[in-house]
């Protein structure tokens, strides 16, 4: 209710009516049990009903759910001890690398080249965004005041334009001017400016603040003007895109069609590429898709993007081809772990007739079955990838196939990149280290405070820090326990009434869980309980 006067105030359309029925009803999970008249009622407002009307469930805005103890409770607090504040002194400093150091040169208030990999400014976005949901659980004023003068540092980097690459905008002010937007997609364009607009749509959530949100429209304005007849290859088959899911997140907090007529145009003009190769999966129409090749962060990006689109549209030729893959991923091209993208590098499309077809494929999905153990790569990335895919699959379907294979990477192969003290990382997450090993691999095999390719950390850190909203998800009269933990849970609904839901375990050492009920509305409610497979 907050949220929503604040948003009058600001004349931006963000919610729909209170209580409008639009969700599907839940018919799928197959292994949800309904519980058990327990004589509540919840109107059952999801957050957000007039976003994801081809959802079989919703989610709850950031802060609606906070782990209170046991094993979330310590790596959610380990984050926020931690890992956000090591990164942040990585960010900032220039030892290893430039990140925001890029920003104060491309906005003029520092000298120096641009140094570092061309997704840095990526990387910065995604610690904001951590930084924020940190925020949305437990109020931080030195935080808060950290996130206000790094939005600052974006904010004044940003072209009259709308343009934000710090790279490209250093280059081409310092060097011969052959650095041109949008001219080169390993410039990684598409990949940072999807975070930015996470990390926008996210604060704007949790603050009610305006100022990151206003760079982010601004950027995907831009994006808007170059998505001409013909757009650049950068915005044709971007690699790692994080774009749609960006667009999306930027509709969904403005409530601007204008951004979801973007994702949808920017996901036609990439969805009929072809004669690509598989590494960056336009080798074939996304139409036809029906296995996993190649870069598993950038496929599991692109299918994330795919599925969060469908809860917009609806459109079943979304759908089909990720079901194809899903089960192709989780039949023959998944780790025990939940860990994907099997090779470090190889070849496809995989023996084929005409040699002249085949290209390198790298950090990539391999042949149906091969999964080897001590060299497996499984990047940190990619099984984050996974775990959003499957996330946006869970909610579109409602079925909970895919919350079981959220829950194995979650626990198996994404927190094993980050160390127990919170400041080490693996780029890669092998099922097996020895030592030594008879070749050389390029990544290391210890956890360590600096990658070179710096995009896992600061995911890791934003996958932790969201993962209390993946607790619960709603539809209409019904709630969804997805992920155990100790929590407090807190529902609204339209006439201010509210569900506050207290649940107790030591999962995953236990699987006994206490439900209390602390707050119940005054009609009845399903709650809807995952077992876990
Ligand atoms: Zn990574």
């Amino acid at each position: 209710m907050k949220r929503r006067q604040m948003t009058a105030q600001r004349g931006i359309v963000q919610d729909g009516p209170a209580g409008r029925r639009i969700g599907k009803r839940c018919e799928g999970g197959t292994r949800l049990l309904g519980l058990l008249g327990l004589g509540l009622v919840l109107m059952a407002r999801a957050a957000e009903p007039s976003f994801r009307p081809h959802a079989a469930m919703r989610p709850l805005p950031l802060g609606s759910v906070g782990w209170t103890d046991g094993f979330w409770a310590q790596r959610f607090e380990l984050c926020r001890t931690q890992t956000v504040p090591a990164l942040d002194r990585i960010l900032s400093s220039t030892n290893y690398s430039h990140f925001w150091r890029n920003f104060e040169i491309a906005a003029g208030v520092a000298e120096g080249p641009n140094r570092g990999a061309p997704f840095n400014d990526g990387e910065c976005y995604k610690w904001l965004e951590a930084a924020v949901a940190l925020l949305a659980v437990r109020p931080d004023a030195a935080l808060a005041q950290r996130v206000e003068e790094v939005i600052e540092n974006i904010r004044a980097a940003q072209a009259p334009s709308g343009y934000l690459h710090t790279r490209i905008q250093i280059r081409a002010r310092q060097g011969p001017a052959q650095a041109v937007p949008f001219a080169d997609r390993f410039q990684f364009e598409l990949y940072n400016l999807g975070h930015l607009m996470t990390a926008a749509a996210v604060h704007y959530q949790v603050t009610g603040r305006t100022s990151l949100l206003w760079v982010a429209q601004r950027a995907a304005a831009c994006l808007e003007g170059v998505l001409t007849n013909p757009p650049p290859e950068a915005v044709r088959r971007p690699v790692c895109p994080s774009h749609f899911m960006g667009l999306l997140d930027l509709y969904r907090a403005t409530g601007e069609e204008r951004w979801l007529a973007l994702a949808r145009n920017c996901f036609e003009v990439r969805r009929t590429v072809e004669d690509g190769g598989d590494d960056n999966q336009d080798r074939l129409p996304f139409d036809q898709h029906a296995e996993a090749l190649g870069h598993a962060v950038r496929a599991n990006y692109l299918y994330a993007g795919a599925a969060d689109l469908y809860l917009e549209t609806g459109e079943r030729a979304l759908l089909t081809p990720l079901l194809r893959v899903w089960s192709n991923i989780v039949e023959k091209k998944l780790y025990l772990t939940g860990g994907c993208g099997a090779l470090y590098d190889g070849a496809s499309p995989d023996g084929a007739r005409d040699q002249d077809r085949i290209s390198r494929v790298h950090q990539a999905y391999g042949r149906n079955y091969q999964l080897p153990q001590l060299t497996a790569h499984c990047e940190t990335c990619a099984n984050i990838g996974w775990a959003l895919w499957n996330w946006r699959m869970l909610l579109a379907t409602g079925d909970i196939r895919f919350a079981d294979a959220l829950e194995q990477v979650l626990y198996n192969s994404i927190l094993s990149g980050l160390s127990l003290d919170g400041t080490n990382f693996f780029y890669t997450n092998p099922l097996r280290v020895t030592e030594p090993l008879p070749l050389e691999l390029r990544w290391p095999r210890t956890r360590v405070p600096f990658l070179g390719s710096f995009c896992c950390p600061p995911n890791l850190a934003r996958v932790i820090a969201v993962s209390p909203a993946w607790a619960v998800a709603v539809s209409d009269r019904t709630v969804w326990l997805i992920l155990y933990g100790s929590n407090v849970m807190r529902v609204r609904e339209a006439e201010l009434e509210e569900l506050v839901l207290r649940q107790e375990t030591e999962y995953p050492w236990s699987g006994r869980i206490r439900l209390v009920v602390e707050q119940a509305p005054s009609n009845a409610l399903t709650l809807r309980l995952r077992i876990p497979a």
